[in-house]
């Protein structure tokens, strides 16, 4: 290990993974997996009902997959690392084909699970071999009873890559090259990239968001109709695919996904429309602070307080503030957080030609952690390092488990990220040497947060519903898009949206509803978020008493549902709407606090 100046974070290190990458051990990994794949597929082919020869391949199954894991986490690491090496791109497309052939070998190993007997089954649930899988065995299961026969199921595989995601795709290329022509406050004018958009709606400035709103909506309108053909052949093709599998309910994949019921969702929607005025306030502050009455929808994305103009945060005085908001609140985190810092987990150094954003990903066969990263001294990348920090830990917190009780679903990946998050945020702002102006700004940041998971998502989720609801009986026309999507954000923000403030094109605009590999990209992120409100307010009220069922509720994430997990973890009901309403009520200070700033300004 070279020594690096202080303010140079390190490189992560993944030695222990592989020599290097192409090195010898790297490539005889590589042949053995390719031939193990081949020779478990051969045997899920010929699979018979024999409860023995089934536990057998399911236990194989998984020790492969860590395999798999394994290799593809490490190539998921060198790509982000370097995004241009071309060698590594070409082994990120062959385990691709790989992952092809492992979705194949599940498909057989369901098929095999449906024609046992209830008896039968429930012998494989009980093999000594298969303990602490039961969840997931049974999971399994419970998706083939919604497969349609093999050849059909195989064909839909084919129509889907030229139908259902060729939409998506089409999606991709529109608006992957629609440029707008935008007059800037300065008075020039411009050609900019559609991709550009977001950023200018959340400009400190608020002319910059109105110019870029009112010019970006043009390329919208102007392809409005082929938007719809594809919005609408997206649903359809979903629809037709539950109906053949016999699905009763649009709503059951997405929330079999999330590991949740339809009770749990609807209490939640339910507790935040009765506790609505908690983020529509968030809102009101942030409408006064800007000298308007209420906000337009392209100010809601926008930070009303800029972060102080201080000089970059060094990247050794992030890690301690982390390590010391860690340690002081929970210090078996903060002791993991060191132990990730001297082996190197963790990739922070701003160098080109990395990938921008950040991850935490892991071997599920050595069980080891990393973090990746870029440092660019801001104290949102200090809020990133402890979110990411936060989910290390969740894994970690899962090693004891097998590895096929340890895969969670959306909904529960980011409680232990907001978790480590909340951590931080709460130490710097209970810190009585916080400066005013950085006090002001992070609770800005949380109360961003707060309406953006509250209403706009909520809002998301509610129009998205109304359109399925309505595709059911035929396609649904651009208007009454408009009309759906302008219902649901009134309904939302209510009279903190100005008259003339809604967005009736975000159904074109927003690119979450073209994502044809998952269904309703919307709901489990409320949930995640409000979960892990109710987590560390119960942290708080507790203290350290709570952090125990915290780490069996970590522990729990992979090998149960989310109402089973809360249930027996925290003795929390999650279908009942008291439950989110608490955590609804967690925000009260911190709104508090961010109201009296509208005083003071
Ligand atoms: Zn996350």
């Amino acid at each position: 290990m070279t020594a690096t100046s202080p303010q140079t974070p390190d490189r992560w290190s993944l030695d222990s993974w592989f020599t290097a990458f192409a090195a010898p051990d790297y490539v005889a990994f590589k042949t053995r997996l390719i031939a193990d794949v081949e020779s478990l597929l051969s045997r899920a082919m010929a699979l018979g009902r024999g409860v023995e020869e089934i536990v057998v391949l399911i236990a194989d199954l998984e020790k492969v997959a860590e395999r798999l894991g394994h290799l593809s986490a490490y190539l998921g690491c060198l790509s982000a690392d370097d995004a241009n090496d071309e060698a590594v791109k070409s082994d990120e497309s062959w385990i691709s084909t790989v992952e092809a052939d492992f979705s194949k070998l599940r498909a057989c190993l369901q098929s095999a699970l449906v024609a046992l007997s209830d008896a039968d089954f429930a012998q494989v649930l009980e093999a000594p071999a298969l303990a602490g899988a039961e969840y997931a065995v049974n999971r399994m299961r419970e998706e083939g009873h919604h497969q349609m026969p093999s050849d059909l199921e195989s064909l839909a595989a084919d129509l889907n890559v030229n139908g259902l995601h060729a939409w998506g795709r089409l999606y991709d290329t529109l608006s992957g090259k629609m440029v707008f022509d935008m007059t800037f406050p300065d008075g020039h004018t411009e050609s900019v990239p559609m991709a550009r958009r977001r950023a200018l709606m959340s400009d400190p400035d608020r002319r910059l968001r109105e110019a870029s709103f009112h010019a970006g909506q043009k390329p919208w309108l102007d392809h409005a109709d082929t938007l719809a053909a594809g919005l609408n052949g997206i649903a359809g093709t979903r629809l037709n695919l539950y109906q053949r599998r016999g699905i009763p309910h649009f709503l059951d994949s997405p929330l079999f996904d999330g590991g949740m019921s339809r009770a749990s969702l609807d209490a939640m929607m339910q507790a935040i429309q009765t506790h609505i005025e908690l983020p529509r306030r968030a809102i009101l502050v942030a409408a006064k602070l800007q000298g308007t009455s209420a906000l337009h929808f392209f100010d809601l994305e926008a930070p009303q307080i800029a972060a102080p103009d201080e000089k970059p945060l060094s990247w050794d005085d992030a890690c301690a503030t982390v390590d010391r908001a860690f340690t002081a609140a929970y210090p078996k985190l903060g002791n993991y957080f060191r132990e990730m810092l001297a082996k190197r987990w963790i990739e922070a150094q701003p160098r080109a030609g990395k990938r921008p954003g950040a991850f935490c990903t892991g071997s599920p066969m050595l069980r080891e952690e990393r973090v990746y990263m870029t440092w660019h001294g801001t104290v949102h990348d200090m809020v990133t390092l402890a979110h990411e920090a936060g989910h290390a830990w969740h894994s970690c917190v899962l090693r004891p488990a097998r590895s096929m009780a340890s895969n969670y679903p959306m909904t529960l990946a980011e409680t232990a990220s907001n978790f480590g998050e909340m951590i931080l945020l709460d130490g710097l702002l209970s810190d009585p040497a916080l400066a005013a102006p950085m006090k002001a700004y992070l609770l800005d940041q949380e109360m961003l947060r707060a309406h953006a998971y509250l209403l706009n998502i909520p809002m998301r989720y509610e129009f998205e519903k109304a359109f399925y609801t309505e595709r059911t009986s035929g396609e649904v026309s651009v208007s009454r898009l408009r009309e759906l999507m302008t219902e649901a954000q009134v309904k939302w923000y209510g009279d903190t949206l100005l008259p003339d403030g809604a967005d009736p094109m975000f159904w074109a605009s927003k690119m979450h509803f073209f994502i044809t590999g998952v269904s309703f990209y919307n709901f489990p992120y409320v949930f995640g978020y409000l979960l892990s409100q109710a987590l560390f307010a119960r942290f708080k009220a507790e203290g350290p008493a709570f952090l125990p069922k915290y780490e069996a509720f970590l522990s729990a994430t992979g090998s149960a549902s989310c109402e089973q997990v809360a249930r027996e973890t925290l003795g929390a009901d999650l279908t009942s709407p008291d439950f989110w309403a608490t955590a609804l009520r967690a925000m009260e200070p911190t709104l508090a606090e961010y109201e009296r700033l509208d005083v003071v300004n």
